[in-house]
């Protein structure tokens, strides 16, 4: 990973109580057009970070796989369908499929996805900063923020704008 990524992801480590707590806060309000600003803050944390120079999420998360996911997977990358689950994922109460193996089996060395053009849906949403009702998922992007450099932009973003004047 790019060094000025992980100097972000030190950062985020350091502030990740305050950053959970403003998150925290900021969730019992109604705010207005508050999915369009933090889309916008996505933009603008992605043009700044450039993925293929970090990885982490797919070195470190394993993402979920529906089954559609997983018949997309298989096919691109000639893998027998029932193996691949065997031994590469794990069935979450919760969560459905999930990936195991930790990097991600797809990953390639330089952070490229071999799959890149039929990837999860959850890997496409990942850091889920362009959904909708993200006032309600904040406390998600707060625990993101310890592996995404982009997610602790846009949370530092969010709290300036609307929690400014409170910096730790
Ligand atoms: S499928 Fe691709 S994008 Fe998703 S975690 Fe694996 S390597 Fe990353
Ligand atoms: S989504 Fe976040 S953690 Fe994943 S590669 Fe991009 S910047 Fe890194």
């Amino acid at each position: 990973m790019e060094h000025e990524y992980e100097l972000l992801l030190e950062k985020s480590r350091e502030r990740n109580d305050f950053i959970k707590r403003q998150m925290k806060y900021l969730g019992k309000f109604n705010m207005k057009n508050f999915d369009h600003v933090v889309a916008d803050f996505h933009e603008e944390a992605f043009a700044l970070i450039d993925c293929l120079k970090c990885g982490n999420c797919c070195r470190t998360i394993g993402p979920k796989m529906n089954e559609p996911d997983i018949k997309r997977a298989c096919k691109a990358f000639g893998l027998d369908q029932k193996r691949f689950v065997a031994e590469s994922l794990v069935r979450d109460e919760d969560l459905g499929w999930m990936v195991a193996v930790m990097p991600c089996p797809f990953l390639r060395d330089d952070n490229a996805c071999d799959i890149y053009d039929v990837r999860p849906r959850d890997c496409d949403d990942f850091p889920y900063t362009r959904e909708r009702g993200i006032q309600r998922a904040l406390g998600r992007l707060a625990f993101n923020t310890e592996f995404c450099p982009a997610a602790y932009l846009i949370a530092e973003k969010i709290i300036e704008r609307y929690a400014p004047g409170i910096t730790k």
